[in-house]
């Protein structure tokens, strides 16, 4: 099975830990975000939207379907039927009974208009007589024929300078229940407007009606959804087109919409004094943006937390791996470079000589019998002489020169920049340095020799035979009775002791 390499280990490492990190963050982070935003949703659908359409209702009533009342109560008026039926005798009579209806109720006007003698009596007097032929009165014969008792219409008002004009037309009867004319009052589509600004600047959202054909019929003044105006159907917005198609026409209760890019919030509602639907609207965006933005931070937050621990696993993970690569290539005892730490510092040195080139001197040392001192004084006490030895040889080198225990009490030492007459200079240095000093150990002084082989580096030279031609001087020296250097070239052998 192939191994991985510990680059790889650590990648996958950083990568599971970035998955795990991101995919937790990313769902608390997400599902926080849609418990917020689906609590607030069904706040908003199911309190808050339903809340203003009560409050709009109940001030609806109060101003809107208050003429309507007004407008019933004389359509029964019993003064107004015994007026008409006893043939519209005096004219201020009925001007009189219309201005105290007008003045009384904060009416913009109110009217009658007898169907036996067609004439249009308003608060201020007669207006006209109506016909059949003329466009403007085809609201009374309209009033005349239909079935209901009263509509709504919203028309320019003939008796007060063509203002558009919010009509209740409520159809009268005498006491045997047959058509006599037509009476109410009107407000200025104006004051309807205004009151619908109000409505929507105090509660932030988009208030209009709806007529049951699904056309718009009053709206603020800036118009209604999309800029649209009165008299629009809501199926010519594109922004209505997906809900209305799914309502043949408009029905209470609560919606959800797209439009313009923009989610919205719809609460439709009967009104059945008016016949209209009222609608009110909510852009998504205002409440939500908030938990938008809190997600957005949150994601953030997640991110720099993400990055941070990744940096700092990262600064961890090389640390550790620094040591152990230190520890790798330490021994332990000693704390000289071992055979690994040997063949990365040899190679490099030995690829710096060989380029330059300069010379470089290679020394094998092997402590002599040392085998005897383990046995006579013990392995911590070759221990200790292994130790001290590996001081004294350093104190014997330059910081630039490779030392390394090669292995149980034999060392290689590399001497860089030094030919052939230096290094046997130093070894014998180095051997006689040893000869005369003194490890104690538990009370001894103990006492050893070092034999040692040189050789110098050729053009040529691998690690390999650099080392054995070492190897062979550092073996003669043993033959030849130990304590002493002996030399090894490739075409001489120099023995100088
Ligand atoms: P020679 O002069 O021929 O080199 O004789 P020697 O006794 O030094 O050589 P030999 O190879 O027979 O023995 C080496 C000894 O070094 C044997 C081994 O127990 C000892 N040795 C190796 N590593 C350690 C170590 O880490 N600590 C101690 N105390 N002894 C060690
Ligand atoms: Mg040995
Ligand atoms: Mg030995």
């Amino acid at each position: 099975m192939p191994l991985r390499s510990p680059l790889y280990s650590q990648r996958s490492l950083v990568l599971t830990l970035v998955a795990l990190l991101g995919a937790g963050f990313l769902a608390t982070s997400f599902l926080s975000y849609y418990a917020s935003r689906t609590s607030i949703r069904d706040n908003i659908v199911n309190t808050e939207l339903p809340l203003t359409s009560d409050t709009v209702y109940s001030e609806i009533q109060k101003d809107l379907v208050r003429p309507i009342l007004i407008s019933s109560m004389m359509s029964r008026d019993t003064f107004m039927r015994d007026w008409v039926v006893n043939g519209e005798r005096d004219t201020d009579q009925m001007t009189r009974y219309l201005n105290e209806v007008m003045t009384h109720y904060g009416a913009y006007t109110a009217f009658f208009v007898s169907n036996t003698s067609l004439t249009y009596y308003h608060a201020k007097g007669v207006l006209k007589q109506v016909k059949a032929t003329e466009p403007r009165d085809a609201w009374y014969f309209r009033v005349r024929d239909m079935k209901d008792p009263y509509e709504i219409n919203v028309d320019p008002d003939l008796a007060n300078k063509d203002n558009l004009t919010f009509f209740i037309n409520y159809k009268v009867f005498d006491y045997n229940n047959r058509f006599i004319g037509a009476a109410g009052v009107g407000l200025t589509v104006d004051a309807v407007i205004k009151l619908i600004d109000k409505y929507q600047q105090h509660y932030q959202r988009s208030v209009y009606f709806v007529d049951t054909f699904g056309r718009l019929v009053l709206t603020g003044a800036e118009g209604g959804p999309q800029g649209a105006r009165a008299g629009q159907p809501l199926s010519d917005l594109d922004s209505m087109k997906n809900l209305v198609s799914q309502l043949p026409q408009p029905h209470s209760g609560s919606y959800e919409y797209s439009g313009q890019g923009q989610g919205h919030f719809l609460n439709v509602r009967f009104i059945p004094e008016l016949n209209w639907y009222l609608f009110v609207d909510k852009r998504e965006d205002g409440d939500l943006s908030d938990i938008r933005r809190s997600l957005y931070l949150n994601l953030l937050i997640c991110l720099v937390v993400t990055l941070t621990v990744l940096a700092l696993l990262h600064r961890v993970i090389n640390r550790y791996q620094n040591k152990i690569q230190t520890q790798a290539t330490l021994d332990s005892l000693t704390e000289l470079p071992n055979r690994r730490g040997y063949d990365l510092l040899a190679a490099q040195a030995m690829h710096e000589a060989q380029r330059e080139p300069k010379p470089l001197t290679a020394l094998l040392l092997d402590l002599d019998h040392f085998k005897a001192l383990n046995d006579t004084y013990g392995h911590l006490a070759g221990d200790q002489v292994l130790i001290g030895f590996a001081r004294d040889l350093e104190s014997c080198l330059r910081h630039s020169d490779i030392v390394c225990r090669w292995g149980g009490e034999e060392f290689i030492v590399l001497l860089k920049d030094t030919d052939g007459e230096t290094g046997l200079m130093i070894a014998e240095k180095i051997r006689q340095h040893v000869e005369l000093q003194l490890y104690a150990y538990n009370g001894s002084s103990l006492q050893l020799t070092v034999s040692i082989g040189l050789t110098t580096l050729q053009a040529d030279d691998t690690l390999h035979t650099l080392l054995s031609r070492a190897d062979h001087a550092m073996y003669r020296a043993k033959q030849r009775g130990r304590n002493r250097t002996c030399v090894e070239m490739p075409h001489s052998v120099y023995e100088p002791v």
